[in-house]
This record gives C-alpha cells, sequence and structure tokens, in this order.
C-alpha cells in the first residue's frame, strides 16, 4: 500500500506555479514548502521533454531537501510554430539585455512569429508533474488544455502566457477568469488530476479534518 502523502515541496522557484499548486493542494490536507522557502537550488533543466524536466527538478528537490517533491515543467506549444516555445517557454521571456524575464516581450514574440506562419493560432499548454521520493521512485503525469492565442492579450490574474491563451469553448483568457474557473480545467489541473487518482484515492478530506 502506498504510503499517505501529509507534507511535500514544491520543487518550484516560480510562484505563479507554487501558488496554483497550494491551491490545487489545499483540499487534500498536505503541508507544504516552497523551494524557496527551503533555499534549495534550482537545477538546470537540461531534459528534452516535459516529463524529463519535471522529474530532473523533483529528484533534485527531494533528494536535497529529504522530503517528498512534486516538481511541475510546463509551457505553451503553438502549433503554427512546431510546439515552440514549448519546454523553453520561461526561456523565451528572458530579455535580450539580460535584465530579466518580462512575458509581454515573449508573447509579442510569439505572436510576431504566428504572423509568419499565416496567423494559424491553435495552442496548447501541457504541464508534466513529478513526484519524487528522496533516494527513491519518482512518478509523472501530464495534462493539457487546447486552446488558441488572441492578440491583444486581455486580463490580469494568473501568470506567465495566461493573457494571451483562451481554452475551447471559453470567451475568456486565462487571465480574465477567477483562480478557481481556470483551476477547473488547465493542463496543470488536468495532469493534478491524475496525480490525486494514484496518490489521494479517498479524494479530499472531510470538512472536519483541515
Ligand atoms: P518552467 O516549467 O519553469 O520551465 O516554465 C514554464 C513557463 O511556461 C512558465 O514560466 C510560464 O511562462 C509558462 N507557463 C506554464 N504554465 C503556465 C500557465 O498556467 N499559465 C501561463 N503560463 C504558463
Amino acid at each position: 500500500m502506498r504510503h499517505p502523502i501529509t507534507r511535500l515541496v514544491v520543487a518550484s522557484h516560480n510562484e505563479g506555479k507554487v501558488r496554483e499548486i497550494r491551491d490545487l493542494l489545499k483540499p487534500f490536507g498536505v503541508e507544504t514548502f516552497s523551494a524557496r522557502e527551503l533555499n534549495l537550488p534550482e537545477p538546470e533543466e537540461t531534459g528534452t521533454n516535459f516529463i524529463q524536466n519535471a522529474e530532473l527538478k523533483a529528484r533534485a528537490a527531494a533528494d536535497v531537501s529529504n522530503m517528498v517533491a512534486l516538481a511541475d515543467d510546463s509551457g505553451l506549444a503553438v502549433d503554427a510554430l512546431d510546439g515552440a516555445p514549448g519546454i523553453y517557454s520561461a526561456r523565451w521571456a528572458e530579455l535580450p539585455d539580460g535584465s530579466g524575464r518580462d512575458f509581454k516581450y515573449a508573447m509579442a514574440k510569439v505572436h510576431e512569429e504566428i504572423q509568419k506562419k499565416h496567423g494559424v493560432d491553435t495552442a496548447r499548454f501541457i504541464c508534466a508533474l513529478s513526484l519524487a521520493f528522496p533516494n527513491a521512485d519518482v512518478h509523472s503525469y501530464e495534462g493539457k488544455v487546447e486552446g488558441r492565442i488572441i492578440w491583444p492579450p486581455r486580463g490580469d490574474k494568473g501568470f506567465g502566457y495566461d493573457p494571451f491563451f483562451q481554452a475551447i469553448g471559453d470567451t475568456q483568457t486565462f487571465a480574465e477568469m477567477e483562480p478557481a474557473d481556470k483551476h477547473a480545467k488547465s493542463h496543470r489541473a488536468d495532469a493534478f488530476a491524475k496525480f490525486i487518482k494514484a496518490w489521494f484515492p479517498h479524494g479530499p478530506k472531510s470538512a472536519e479534518m483541515k
């Protein structure tokens, strides 16, 4: 039988992701720590796909912290760009002068590249979640949400590429909707549902146990 998970480190330095994963974990009564809180180093993402990168982040955090670690590697895959920016989604936001990341800049670059490819705007967000045990096994789950690129970007909630992504059937971008509505359908929620099914088969804790 699998041991219940009562505490874990969210192996990410991205505050947007940490916030969303903490929100998603809340109903399961898990005590969470972030990589920043535990001062964990950020490993180099040398994988060639989302799962490889999520696994190397989870593995590194679990071994250093000696705690169960959950890592997320995610990004935006645009059909017209053959899946780019993909695993390089964060890197596309790096400003040419080296002064940091700016997602307005990244979105403009993606939009410009799409225009060069006759404006085909279909895209998906992809998320790999990996759960690693200290010096032991790792388990990975992948999720996605299909949508299209909206120009100009709209909304100020969420993070990263949310302002210019609209899921199929929606009229709001991910940055216009309430976090709970994004959590109900996002790539992260899809991967998370698979993770929950495997590790919390009895569902959320009842109200009196929270
Ligand atoms: P990484 O997984 O740390 O390599 O970074 C993935 C990048 O993809 C993030 O910095 C975001 O820009 C983008 N990304 C991943 N998930 C989301 C999301 O839910 N909304 C918007 N952007 C996202």
